[in-house]
């Protein structure tokens, strides 16, 4: 048996038996599952750290190979998402995509950053919630290897600036020309692709900087929520519940 400390946000959990509950914590190294007995109890120590969001210091037991939490340091708990729907499901969106990117990926501190910076801006600016899940969203896919092609086309190669007429398509990695559309391809202006690009360069810490136009922020919404899904092989549920206006 021994002791780690890990830094890390609670991504997830399921409760269990009376009062226990089962952390996943995306850490540097990856998503980890903990144990947190007892945390449902009103006078739980572990009680603060076992909730959606929490960033803190954990101290974990580790026994052959599994985990449970012996104490942690709340560092933030971002709590003004549980105040308000919208800001809720954006940051929602962001755990479902960092965990469905963390499965595959031991390697996670550009993850971790990323998720950290998102849920703060999301949280304590006014920054409209979907911009902040559409960024978060084109810049974690690119930090796990999943950049979306966006300057040539991703079926034949050609250069995709100034071209009037584009599209974007999920299975082919990114936006297409116009010849290499097809009929269900997805809408994309070259407003909204100049906007995807000046995201992927921006640093972690700079992502409150994107405030998008309304026509902009549809657009992105759509094509970054149908390639996450695409990417991770599975349904994302929070955006659909966030108001768009
Ligand atoms: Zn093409």
């Amino acid at each position: 048996m021994s002791l780690v400390t890990l830094s890390g946000i609670v991504t997830r959990y399921a409760n269990y038996k009376d009062n226990d509950r089962m952390l996943t914590i995306l850490t540097e190294q990856g998503s980890i599952g903990a144990a947190a007995r007892g945390c449902r109890r009103p006078n739980s120590q572990l009680l603060p750290c076992s909730e959606l969001f929490v960033y803190g210091e954990f101290v974990l037991f580790e026994k052959q190979g599994k985990y449970s939490v012996n104490a942690c340091d709340v560092r933030e708990s971002f709590y003004p998402l549980r105040q308000d729907m919208d800001r809720f499901y954006a940051a929602a969106h962001m755990l479902e995509v960092a965990n469905g990117l963390a499965e595959d990926g031991a390697n996670c501190g550009e993850l971790l950053r990323l998720l950290y910076y998102a849920l703060t801006y999301t949280a304590y600016t006014d920054n409209h919630p979907m911009d902040m899940a559409v960024v978060f969203t084109a810049k974690s896919l690119a930090a796990m290897g999943y950049t979306p092609s966006i300057t040539r086309c991703a079926c034949c190669g050609d250069d995709l600036r100034g071209l009037p007429r584009m599209g974007f398509e999920p299975r082919a990695g990114g936006a297409v020309c116009g010849g290499c559309m097809a009929p269900d391809s997805l809408k994309i202006t070259p407003l909204s692709l100049e906007a995807l690009r000046r995201m992927l360069n921006l640093a972690a810490e700079d992502m409150r900087k994107v405030v998008l136009p309304q026509q902009v922020r549809e657009e992105l919404r759509r094509v970054m929520l149908d390639y996450s899904e695409h990417v991770l092989e599975r349904k994302l549920r929070s955006l659909a519940q966030l108001n768009n206006n």
